[in-house]
């Protein structure tokens, strides 16, 4: 019988080829003033395009957004945030400059609008951070949600295709876990699954041609829309694994989850065969496990975590942190099994009890 929870969050988004254009427009309807714009110094000439676009509507730039929102990034971006006056942040960029705007609305009641030029998917999400030192602090709080977003496929066709490839397997994650889940719940797994079959059709088109221009609104699509399943939905062990990584050794956090998707997924496949099927048929594939390896082989993405950086001897270490705190899985997951997959997701080898695949792995690296 059907029987569940939801809970939306309070999402305000325009969609479309050049509805960047239309951003002083669709903040003159909201009454949104005094923008700072933030982005990474990679991105700070577009920013300063942005700001011109906005004229008055813009007080300043803040070009020094980083990857996880150090509390010192915080901190300036506040003092200057301040020193002009600020009302509301416009953050053009992936997830560590969405990260900022959202840490700057909760903290300092900044509202803020988000044109996320990667496939992150953090504007579609009430989940933000702060890391003081190495430690990444993550809470949820519906204020971080953005007050608007402005999804414009065009901003991301500079998104080199080796990248879009790993943030294009970091949506995938948000979706594949929102329906290889132990709690189902039928309005997100709508959103995850239609997630699923728009990210594996676009993706392998994108590296392709990295101009298809229809590919790349696919996959902008299909990466908010496996956001606004992670945002409404669930997390388990492969995220526990990501953050953990992350957090100890400085992965980079999209191919961190392009790498652990598949292992992850091959794990708890015993425990949940109906719903891990349910992601193979949206891959289009005999297995969830091998055809997530099958897409990440084709798009290019990292396929082994010694591809990352991290060496067999960070493995113990992982595998401590991973288990530290209690863990809502769909199966439960003793140290010695979470050492077996990651000993395989190292060496690049997917062999594990759910699936069948063992793919022909790419020759991993050395560590
Ligand atoms: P990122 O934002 O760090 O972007 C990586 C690099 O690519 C940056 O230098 C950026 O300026 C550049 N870039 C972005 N878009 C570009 C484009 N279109 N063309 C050229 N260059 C471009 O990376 P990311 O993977 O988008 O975000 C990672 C961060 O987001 C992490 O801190 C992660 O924890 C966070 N995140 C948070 C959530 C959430 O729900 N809170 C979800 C996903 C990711």
């Amino acid at each position: 019988m059907l029987n569940y929870a939801y809970r939306g969050l309070p999402w305000d988004i325009v969609f479309g080829v050049d509805a960047a254009r239309r951003l002083p427009d669709e903040m003159d309807q909201r009454g949104l003033e005094r923008a700072l714009v933030l982005t990474t110094p990679n991105q700070a000439r577009q920013g300063e395009q942005l700001k011109r676009q906005l004229a008055h509507r813009a007080v300043g730039l803040f070009s020094e957004a980083v990857m996880h929102v150090p509390s010192g990034t915080l901190a300036a971006a506040t003092h200057m945030a301040k020193a002009v006056d600020a009302r509301c942040t416009v953050a053009l960029g992936g997830g560590s400059t969405t990260g900022l705007g959202k840490a700057l609305a909760v903290k300092n009641g900044l509202a803020n609008v988000a044109i996320p030029t990667t496939y992150a998917g953090s504007e579609m999400t009430d989940i933000w951070a702060v890391t003081e030192g190495d430690r990444k602090v993550t809470k949820r709080d519906v204020r971080a949600v953005p007050t608007l977003t402005i999804y414009d496929p065009k901003l991301t066709l500079s998104l080199p295709p080796k990248f879009a490839a790993a943030s294009g397997m970091n949506a995938m994650a948000q979706a594949v876990v929102n329906v290889a889940t132990h709690r189902p719940n039928p309005m997100v797994g709508a959103m995850a699954a239609d997630a699923i079959r728009t990210l594996a059709q676009n993706l392998p088109l994108i590296m392709r041609n990295g101009d298809d221009l229809e590919a790349r609104t696919g996959a902008l699509y299909g990466a908010s829309l496996a956001a606004a399943a992670l945002g409404t939905g669930t997390t388990s062990l492969h995220h526990r694994l990501c953050h953990a990584f992350g957090g100890a050794f400085n992965t980079p956090h999209a191919e961190t989850h392009a790498v652990l998707l598949p292992y992850s997924v091959d794990f708890n496949a015993s425990a949940i065969p109906k719903a891990t099927s349910r992601v193979a048929e949206a891959l289009g594939s005999d297995s969830a496990a091998g055809g997530l390896r099958l897409l990440a082989e084709s798009v290019g993405a990292p396929l082994s975590l010694s591809e990352i950086g991290v060496g067999r001897s960070d493995i113990e270490k992982a595998v401590r942190l991973a288990l530290a705190a209690p863990l809502d899985n769909a199966r439960p997951v003793s140290p010695d099994e979470l050492h077996e997959l990651l000993v395989r997701a190292f060496d690049g080898q997917l062999l594990g009890s759910g699936s069948a695949i063992a793919t022909g792995a790419r020759t991993s690296q050395p560590a």
